[in-house]
């Protein structure tokens, strides 16, 4: 079996996310609104992160971030390159060591649990650039995906009826399939593991618009299946239109923590930049003044 593409052996862990209560509220510009545990009729979160650091070498990729996700909850993690989304949603995997702070999954500790045994548990990852084994099936890399699989609805023959192509193209290698079928055959593998928490890291990267709104197209099914989402988008538009819940980080740092409904184009836009943005101001000389993304206004709400 040859190894997926991309950096690390993480593989492992794609089989298989209210504001922090008690944090400090004096940075500015970062945002409190309250989150979606009536959503989910429950007030305790399914997964905690708390005041989470991480390093790569000298570089502390994550200061002290900390987020509540509740059940039921779609929580989205935006940010512009190297903000440490990925960082973030690897450390809850298993796959990087946190410094300081601690990941818990229904209340408990899983901060030093193995990433396999993570999945076991229900956190389960869909990894950047979808690391499929290229030379393996579709079939066999839902296999993969069942290897340390919880019980419950999930099977390959229900992937299979999610993803209506899938079944008929099951012996083809992966390798051979397009951008978009790879990244379904991934969600697949994540699947059939039977999350209790699937992080989807970055699904829109490398999609045309269209297919991206096909797989996005299909978080209703799965979210009916009682599964919890914490993802990562670059796509803002995208995360805002699927997400109850919002963080923005910059360089490993929280700049916004918000309900979608309840912050403005402008918000999001100047902690996704790090804009100094007072009320009604236009950005300084060499910032960004075009929207970030299409219809939305520096006045517009951002859902
Ligand atoms: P992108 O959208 O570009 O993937 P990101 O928000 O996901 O960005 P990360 O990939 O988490 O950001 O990277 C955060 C910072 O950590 C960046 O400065 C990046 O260069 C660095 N980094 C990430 N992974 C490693 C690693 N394995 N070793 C060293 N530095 C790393």
């Amino acid at each position: 079996m040859s190894e997926p593409e991309g950096r690390g052996a993480d593989w492992t862990a794609f089989v298989p996310a209210d504001p922090p209560q008690g944090r400090g509220t004096s940075d500015e510009g970062r945002r409190r609104v309250k989150s979606a545990p009536e959503a989910s009729g429950t007030t305790e979160p399914l997964l905690e992160v708390r005041e989470l650091t991480v390093h790569h070498g000298q570089l502390r990729a994550l200061d002290r971030i900390s987020l509540r996700v509740f059940p039921g909850e779609v929580y989205a993690i935006i940010g512009a390159n190297g903000a440490g989304k990925s960082t973030l949603l690897r450390t809850i995997a298993g796959l990087h060591r946190p410094t300081g702070g601690s990941v818990l999954l229904d209340g408990q500790d899983v901060t030093r649990v193995r990433p396999e045994r993570r999945a076991a548990r229900g956190i389960v990852m869909v990894p950047e650039g979808r690391r499929l084994f290229g030379s393996l099936s579709v079939e066999e890399n839902l296999q993969v995906g069942a290897t340390y699989a919880r019980k419950g609805p999930w099977t390959i023959e229900r992937v299979y009826e999610l993803f209506g192509w899938m079944r008929d193209r099951r012996t083809q290698r992966t390798e051979q399939l397009s951008g978009g079928e790879q990244q379904s055959v991934a969600i697949g593998r994540a699947l059939v593991a039977n999350p209790r928490v699937l992080l989807l890291d970055e699904l829109s990267l490398g999609l045309a618009p269209i297919v991206v709104q096909r797989i996005y197209g299909m978080l209703p099914q799965i979210l009916a299946t009682g599964l919890t989402v914490l993802l990562v988008e670059q796509d803002v538009s995208q995360a805002l239109r699927v997400a109850s819940h919002l963080q923005c980080l910059l360089e490993g740092h929280t700049t916004l923590e918000a309900v979608p409904s309840a912050v403005t184009a402008d918000q999001v836009e100047a902690a996704y930049f790090g804009l100094n943005l007072q009320a009604g101001s236009a950005p300084a000389a060499g910032e960004r003044s075009e929207p970030l993304w299409p219809g939305s206004t520096r006045s517009s709400r951002a859902s």
